[in-house]
């Protein structure tokens, strides 16, 4: 699996397509012969490359296939488990294509170890659950296929990061992440809403681990796919899983998110890959500003915690609680109104302030002894 250090981030992206579910020998063997002919060269030309050298080709890593659907509701097609693994056996002994399956319990994993699958990956429902995810990791002890997991349902980084350590004790050399979304209530025009701020706090708490994208499932419908996909080239993922299927319309599942081949091929050729550190010399004077402006940001936050930690004093000297709501009522209609007058969102800072707020309350309940 790929370092996502110092590689070069073009050479190493993982695209990996194919099908939501294995459907048929067929429907597999169409997928198949698609991918290995597949050869798109992909736009760099804003990596300051001369224009030779402006377009470089991009390779697919692997064929995903579900042979085992974890479906939230019941009496929906749920895979068609082993007949599907023959399939995926008899694509393996004509192509070389390496082929990636979900497993969710300790028996899929040894069906698809017998099968010589080549990666795995775990999907968002097993991963929110614990015990499943340590019943995968002690099946895989002593192996070293590479394994993905994707993030839970629920946006709960400790969960995905568990589910990675679990099998990293377990011994499994290769581990990745998939960011799928997450399944919130509200998650328009989505399925699922990206919140980009988990993944890139994976990042940066765990730079050694490879993050692929799961676009298809974040977007529910095709047309979303390739905006998706670029915000996570952006993002610098380290690649792609995508949907794809020869017939969208007919398939068993998530028919409406699975992008046709012509479909997938031309949102690769229009993918942009930039060079993360060719910023102009404008943008980058801008950025030395920004720094100056967080800083006083932080010193006035410093400042306002000062006399947040003094008012608490106060408060208990006077034997007055730490929660004043009809203060708190008027802090937040003045800052929403000064927030109109200076052209920010007043939604946007009403979050700030409950944010500020919370830690002001926080720092006073601390000098009451609370924890609370
Ligand atoms: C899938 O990849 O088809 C799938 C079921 O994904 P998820 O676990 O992300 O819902
Ligand atoms: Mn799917």
């Amino acid at each position: 699996m790929i370092n996502n250090k110092e590689e070069n981030p073009i050479s190493e992206f993982s695209l990996i397509a194919g099908p939501c579910s294995a459907e048929s020998y067929e429907q597999l063997e169409q997928t198949a012969r698609f991918l290995t002919k597949f050869n798109v060269s992909i736009s760099t030309s804003d990596y300051g490359a001369s224009l030779s050298e402006s377009r470089r080709p991009i390779k697919i890593a692997a064929m995903r296939a579900g042979v085992w659907k974890p479906r939230t509701r019941p009496d929906s097609f749920e895979g068609h488990g082993l007949k599907a693994l023959e399939w995926i056996g008899r694509i393996k002994e004509n192509y070389t294509l390496p082929i990636i399956t979900e497993v969710a319990n300790a028996e899929h994993v040894e069906q698809c170890l017998k099968c010589h699958l080549d990666m795995l990956w775990i999907g968002a429902r097993t991963t929110g659950s614990p015990f499943a995810v340590q019943e995968i990791a002690n099946a895989l002890k002593g192996t070293n296929i590479p394994v993905w997991i994707k993030n839970p349902l629920s946006p709960d980084l400790g969960l995905w990061l568990g589910a990675m350590e679990r099998l990293q004790k377990a011994g499994v050399q290769k581990v990745g992440a998939i960011h799928r979304g997450f399944g919130l209530y509200n998650s328009v025009p989505y399925r699922n809403s990206p919140l980009w701020e988990l993944p890139i706090e994976l990042k940066r708490l765990c730079p050694e681990i490879p993050i692929l994208c799961d676009p298809s499932h974040i977007a529910g419908e095709c047309r979303y796919v390739p905006e998706l996909s670029q915000a996570a080239i952006d993002l610098e993922m380290n690649g792609l899983m995508i949907e794809i299927h020869p017939k969208p319309q007919i398939a068993l599942s998530d028919a409406s998110q699975q992008l046709d081949f012509d479909g997938f091929e031309s949102m690769v050729s229009d993918f942009i890959f930039r060079d993360p550190f060719s910023a102009s010399s404008r943008l980058e004077q801008y950025r030395t500003v920004l720094d100056e402006i967080d800083e006083e940001l932080l010193s006035v936050l410093s400042h306002r915690m000062e006399l947040i930690r003094q008012m608490g004093c106060l408060k208990k000297d006077e034997n007055l609680s730490v929660l004043q709501l009809q203060r708190w009522k008027q802090v937040l209609n003045r800052c929403m109104d000064l927030a109109k007058q200076k052209d920010l969102d007043p939604q946007f800072i009403k979050e700030v302030f409950s944010c500020v707020h919370a830690e002001s309350v926080r720092i006073q309940n601390e000098i009451f002894g609370k924890s609370k």
